[in-house]
């Protein structure tokens, strides 16, 4: 429970941070630094370089596991 007595810095201030997942550095940007004009805020992301590589990824890796799923069913087929 907060006291309503205590007083904090003036300084002391709460901004919300967004960062890139795709990025291998997660460096945060206050989200009031963040343009509508940017490409992560707006349409021209699937242009982004980073948001394809990661695109890319996720779809080999969904590709990986579906094999192997598949491998799972042909060799419960076969042994029954
Ligand atoms: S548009 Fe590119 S840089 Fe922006 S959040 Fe998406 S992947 Fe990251």
């Amino acid at each position: 429970m907060e006291d309503a007595n205590v007083m904090t810095c003036p300084y002391l201030t709460e901004v919300t941070m967004v960062f890139c997942q795709a990025s291998p550095q997660k460096k945060l940007i206050p989200s009031d630094r963040i343009s509508t004009a940017s490409t992560c805020e707006g349409d021209g992301f699937s242009a982004c370089a980073l948001y394809r590589e990661a695109l890319a990824r996720a779809l080999h890796t969904i590709e990986e596991l579906e094999t192997e799923l598949k491998d799972v069913h042909e060799k419960k087929g076969a042994q029954s």
